[in-house]
C-alpha cells in the first residue's frame, strides 16, 4: 500500500492521515527512520496529543528512530507547544504525534527544530528525500537507539508560562473561568495554568477521550455550544477553548459570544506591543490589526498564511509577537511558536491589569469581520490564477499569498488549499453582513470563471 500519493508528505502542518488507511505502522515507521537518518543525533522527543491511535504510531515512528541509532525520549500526552518548549530547553529534535483540530480518525507527524520552532521546509524536503530514496542509515544491532521516559514537561512548560506573565496581577482579580479542553491533549496542562493563576474554575470535557465524543476538535462555534451554554447561563468572566493539540486558543465573552482570533490577536498586541516593536501577521488577518498596529507606534510585517512562516519571520526579523486569525498566537517573550496556554494567560493578564470585561476591551477595537469560504475547484490553481489577475487587472492587487484584490476599504484573499482541490476565500468588510456580501459577490465570480 502506497501511504501517501502525494509527492509531498509534509503539509503546512506536518503529515496527516488516517491510520491503518493511509497511514500505516509501517510508513509511520519510515518515517521514524527518515527522522533519524537525517538528523543523526544523540536523543530525539515524542510526544502525542489524545488520539486513540497516538501510542500506535508514536511507538512505530520512535521504533524507527531508534533502528538508526538515535535514542528516544517519550513525554507522554503533550499540547504541542509544550514539546516546543521541551525541545527548545534542552535543544533536541522532537516528533509531535498529532492531526491538530481535524476527526478523531485521524492522525499525524510534525517534525520540531530543536529551537522549538516547526521544521523549516528545506528539512522536511530533506526527510522526504530519504523516505523516497530508502536510504535509511541503519544502525548495527549494538549501535540501535534506546527509550526512555520523561514525565517532567507538563509541569515545566506550565512553570515558564507562569514566569512570562503578570501572575500576582491575575491572581488579584480572581477571575471566573469556563475552560474546554475538548478531551484533547490540554486537559491537565491549562487546568493546571489557570488553577496557578487563582482563577475560579470551571472545566469542560477535561477527561482525555481520543474519540473525541463531547465535541469536535475544531474550535469554532458550532462545536462549543456546551461551553457557550455555560457561560451564558453562569457568571463568569471568561470562557477558553482549544483545539486538540492546544496550539490555539478561542475566547467566549461574559455574554457568552464568540471572539474571533483576527479580535483576540488584535487585542493582545494592542495591550502588549509597543512603539518601535515588530508584530508579524499573514495577509489573511483582518486590517484591526494594522490599525491598532498604527495606534500603538508597532511595525507590522503581513507573510504568506501558514504559522510556520510567521515564527521564522518572527525569529527573522525579531518581532515581539504575531500570529494567525484563527486563535494562533506567538509570543517571543516565551517561544516562537503558536501556544494555546500562553494565549490564554496573556488574555487574562490583559482583563485583570484593564480591569474591564473581555466585551468592553473587544469593543474598544476597530470594526472588521472576516468571512471565510471554502470554494471547491475544478482547474489547476495556476489557470485560475491568470483568469483573476485579468478580470482584476485595474485593481490593486498584492500577491503576497495567492491574490488579494483591494475593494474600498476592504479586501478579499483568494488562495489555493496546500491540501485540498478547494481555494480559500477570505473577505473583509465592516460587520458581518458587508463581508458576507463580499465573500459571497466572489464566490460567484469564481463559479463563473470556472464555468
Ligand atoms: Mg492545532
Amino acid at each position: 500500500m502506497k501511504p501517501v500519493q502525494k509527492k509531498r508528505l509534509f503539509g503546512t502542518n506536518g503529515i496527516r492521515g488516517i491510520p491503518n488507511a493511509d497511514l500505516s505502522t509501517a510508513f509511520a515507521m519510515d518515517i521514524g527512520k527518515s527522522i533519524g537518518s537525517y538528523f543523526t543525533v544523540e536523543r530525539i522527543a515524542i510526544a502525542r496529543d489524545t488520539r486513540l491511535t497516538g501510542n500506535m504510531i508514536e511507538t512505530a515512528v520512535a521504533s524507527g528512530i531508534m533502528s538508526t541509532g538515535s535514542s528516544v525520549t517519550d513525554l507522554g500526552v503533550l499540547p504541542t507547544p509544550a514539546l516546543q518548549y521541551y525541545c527548545k530547553t534542552y535543544d533536541i529534535y522532537g516528533v509531535m504525534i498529532t492531526a491538530s483540530h481535524n476527526p478523531p480518525q485521524f492522525n499525524g507527524i510534525k517534525c520540531i527544530d530543536r529551537d522549538g520552532t516547526e521544521l523549516a521546509e528545506e528539512d522536511e524536503l530533506a526527510v522526504e528525500d530519504v523516505y523516497f530514496s530508502k536510504k535509511f542509515s541503519v544502525s548495527d544491532w549494538s549501535k540501535c537507539g534506546t527509550l526512555a521516559h520523561d514525565d517532567t514537561a507538563a509541569d515545566s512548560y506550565v512553570a515558564a508560562i507562569l514566569k512570562k506573565i503578570d501572575a500576582a496581577t491575575i491572581s488579584k482579580a480572581a477571575l471566573r473561568i469556563a475552560f474546554d479542553a475538548g478531551n484533547g491533549a490540554s486537559y491537565q496542562t491549562t487546568p493546571a495554568l489557570l488553577s496557578a493563576l487563582n482563577t475560579r474554575l470551571v472545566t469542560l470535557n477535561c477527561n482525555a477521550d481520543g474519540r473525541f465524543t463531547s465535541r469536535e476538535s475544531e474550535p469554532k462555534p458550532e462545536n462549543l455550544s456546551s461551553l457557550i451554554d455555560m457561560v451564558k447561563s453562569g457568571s463568569f468572566d471568561l470562557g477558553i477553548a482549544h483545539d486538540g493539540d492546544a496550539d490555539r486558543a478561542v475566547f467566549i465573552d461574559e455574554k457568552g459570544r464568540f471572539i474571533d482570533g483576527d479580535k483576540t490577536l488584535s487585542l493582545i498586541v494592542k495591550y502588549t506591543a509597543r512603539k518601535g516593536d515588530l508584530v508579524v501577521t499573514p495577509v489573511s488577518s483582518s486590517d484591526c490589526i494594522s490599525n491598532v498596529c498604527k495606534e500603538t507606534g508597532a511595525t507590522l510585517v503581513r507573510t504568506r498564511v501558514g504559522a510556520p512562516i510567521v515564527s521564522r519571520k518572527m525569529i527573522d526579523i525579531k518581532a515581539m509577537i504575531g500570529g494567525e486569525e484563527n486563535g494562533g498566537v506567538i509570543y517571543s517573550g516565551h517561544q516562537f511558536c503558536r501556544d494555546g496556554a500562553m494565549t490564554a494567560a496573556l488574555v487574562l493578564q490583559l482583563i485583570a491589569a484593564s480591569k474591564k470585561s473581555i466585551s468592553e476591551l473587544i469593543g474598544e477595537l476597530p470594526k472588521y469581520t472576516l468571512a471565510k469560504r471554502a470554494v471547491h475547484i475544478s482547474k489547476p490553481w495556476g489557470e485560475l490564477l491568470q483568469s483573476l489577475e485579468a478580470e482584476f487587472s485595474g485593481k490593486e492587487i498584492d500577491r503576497t499569498d495567492g491574490i488579494k484584490i483591494k475593494e474600498g476599504k476592504n479586501w478579499v484573499l483568494i488562495r489555493p488549499s496546500g491540501t485540498e482541490p478547494i481555494v480559500r476565500l477570505y473577505a473583509q468588510g465592516k460587520d458581518e453582513k458587508d463581508s458576507s456580501t463580499l465573500a459571497d459577490k466572489y464566490q460567484a465570480k469564481l463559479e463563473k470563471i470556472m464555468k
